[in-house]
């Protein structure tokens, strides 16, 4: 199991940071990094999206359910996500089949949720007792992100699948990581100059 260095953890928003749980180097979405639930638990540690109570309520889950449904359900999820967010980064906002459908769960996660005061102000805690917690937590983090007022800054890398907040001024990051998208979106460029 690869370790989840910050490398994994460039999108801006913990939401994104979920969405970006591939490693396709292309768009194809194919190479899950949370294929298996201690790899899920381990980003979950690493991600500052789950506090200490929910990173408990992990550990339990293994032992009351079976975490390949939730697996599947998160992977679904987290595709969803991707698409609904993409077509945004790429300006085609507006009310998309995907975001029509987050809607109406976003809805259903915030029934199930209550508010919790925290630095920044409230945050919606999703309810652990619920089997689809962690589904609701990452619900309730991407309607967060929607009404942040910082979609307008979100972009998707010039190589991969990955989103992520560009903070720079003007146009700005093209790649979701210089070290590794942005220098090999380099050597390409390089090469084909070279023929
Ligand atoms: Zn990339």
């Amino acid at each position: 199991m690869k370790e989840w260095d910050e490398k994994a953890f460039v999108g801006g928003h913990p939401v994104l940071d979920f969405i970006n749980t591939v490693e396709d180097v292309d768009k194809s979405r194919t190479i899950s990094r949370i294929a298996r639930w201690p790899e899920f638990c381990a980003w979950a540690n690493a991600s500052t999206m789950f506090n200490s109570e929910q990173l408990n309520g992990l550990k339990d889950l293994a032992k009351q359910t079976d975490t390949s449904v939730i697996l599947q359900r998160l992977h679904r999820l987290r595709e969803l996500q991707y698409q609904a967010l993409a077509r945004i980064a790429a300006g085609e906002g507006g009310q998309e089949a995907e975001l029509t459908e987050l809607e109406v769960a976003i809805r259903q996660a915030l029934q199930r949720s209550h508010l919790q005061a925290a630095e920044a102000g409230y945050l919606w805690q999703p309810d652990l007792n619920h089997e689809d917690w962690v589904s609701d937590l990452l619900l309730l983090s991407l309607e967060h992100l929607l009404r942040s007022g910082q979609l307008a800054r979100l972009k998707q890398c010039g190589r991969c699948s990955w989103l992520f907040l560009n903070k720079g001024r003007g146009k700005g990051r093209r790649w979701c990581d210089m070290s590794t998208c942005g220098n090999r979106a380099k050597l390409e460029s390089f090469r084909n100059k070279e023929h």
